[in-house]
């Protein structure tokens, strides 16, 4: 098989690991993985979000019925916003991660591995081209990004 093909693209993808993977120690964990996978660490950062930024970065999600217990969530404690690179890594990252609810991640997905439940899932991924790059300029100046 060939390494690349005309259907893939290396792409950026922003990763979010939640206060709950940070309070437990699984930054490092995580991370692993992550590099495992080739997806390239490009940016990083440790900070606690403000209840506005937590709004403002799920704002997507405003309507819905648990929209204050996940604001209330991201803020509880550091979070660490990660940039990477690689092949497909937008798709990858969030097979990667598994899915949204742990009990029907797959095995050997980070959720599946780490998280507690549909809420405490440890790790955030962009969904899509534009969503990523919105994300990524949310924490990060493309000048910090090498
Ligand atoms: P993701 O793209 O897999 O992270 O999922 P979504 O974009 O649908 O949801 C964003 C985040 O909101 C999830 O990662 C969870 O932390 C949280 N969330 C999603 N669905 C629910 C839910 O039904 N209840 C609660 N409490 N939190 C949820």
């Amino acid at each position: 098989m060939p390494l690349r093909n005309e259907f893939m693209a290396t792409e950026r993808t922003l990763t979010i690991i939640k206060p709950d993977g940070v309070a437990a120690g699984l930054t490092g964990a995580i991370l692993a993985k992550l590099e495992q996978a080739q997806l390239t660490i490009r940016g990083i950062r440790r900070l606690r979000l403000s209840t506005a930024q937590a709004e403002a970065f799920y704002a997507v999600h405003r309507e819905r019925k648990f929209f204050g217990d996940l604001v209330r969530f991201m803020t509880e404690g550091p979070v660490v916003p990660v940039v990477l690179e690689g092949e497909n890594a937008i798709a990858r990252l969030r097979e990667i991660m598994g899915a949204t609810d742990p009990s029907k991640a797959a095995e050997g997905t980070i959720r599946k591995l780490y998280a507690s439940n549909i809420e405490r899932n440890v790790i955030h991924g962009s969904d899509a081209p534009e969503t990523a790059r919105q994300e990524i300029a949310f924490f990060f100046a493309e000048a910090d990004l090498v």
